[in-house]
């Protein structure tokens, strides 16, 4: 049966308040699920391969705004840089560095959540909370021009325990409370919460999200 895509957005957007943001996750769908997407109004779409983006960012309409949720290797992040919208999953100073200075060859500012790694799985990228701390302590993204710290992402464990979900999402919620204190309390733009997936966006919604990043809850299972 064909994924009725407008009629599932239709659904989840119903459950979403007011302040929080949708990224449609279209990773191994085609551009026809997209433009479904699209027509039903959606602009924000969540891609995690760069060849893959690349192929979708060059045919579909150009006021898709793209977000890069997936682990990107500094050696890509020029492939991306004239158009990305944001690149959620920012996982080392390293990376961090490198975007600022393909933002900067684009004479641009790239908005960049900071990744953080909560959950059980080992094989998850991201910032332990206290790696995430040191990188704020540490000065040196204060001098980095051409982007910005706009807020936290997360994926919680890949587990039926709901409580643990909860827990590790209201960890990284206290977290983004004491670095907005900490470092961020004048810059507005620090304001995102990306955690929420299509099996546990109704409990992100509960634990401060803003952004939840749902694929398959959309458009149905992805044919790898
Ligand atoms: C694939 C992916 C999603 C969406 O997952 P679904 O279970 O299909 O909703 C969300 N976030 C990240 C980082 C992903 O890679």
């Amino acid at each position: 049966m064909k994924v009725d895509v407008a009629e599932n957005l239709r659904r989840i957007r119903d459950e979403l308040p007011a302040d929080v943001r949708l990224v449609a996750v279209s990773k191994y769908h085609p551009n026809a699920y997209l433009m479904d997407a699209y027509d039903a109004g959606q602009r924000i779409f969540g891609e995690s391969h760069v060849q893959e983006l690349s192929q979708k960012a060059a045919s579909l309409p150009k006021d898709i705004q793209w977000h890069f949720i997936g682990h990107l290797q500094t050696n890509k992040v020029k492939y991306i840089a004239p158009y990305i919208s944001m690149i959620e999953a920012v996982d080392s100073i390293k990376l961090l560095k490198e975007i600022n200075r393909q933002a900067e060859k684009c004479e641009r500012v790239i908005d960049v959540l900071l990744e953080l790694h909560i959950a059980e799985e080992e094989t998850k990228y991201g910032f332990t909370p206290e790696a995430c701390q040191q990188l704020l302590a540490d000065d040196e993204w204060r001098h980095l021009s051409h982007i910005r710290i706009c807020g936290l992402m997360m994926m919680a464990s890949n587990v039926n325990d709901e409580e643990q979900i909860r827990q590790e999402m209201l960890t990284a919620y206290h977290l983004f409370n004491e670095l907005k204190t900490a470092y961020f309390s004048k810059t507005d733009a620090f304001c995102e919460r990306s955690w929420g997936m299509s099996h546990d966006y109704p409990i992100a919604l509960k634990c401060g999200s803003t952004l939840v990043r749902v694929g398959t809850a959309i458009f149905g299972e992805r044919v790898y």
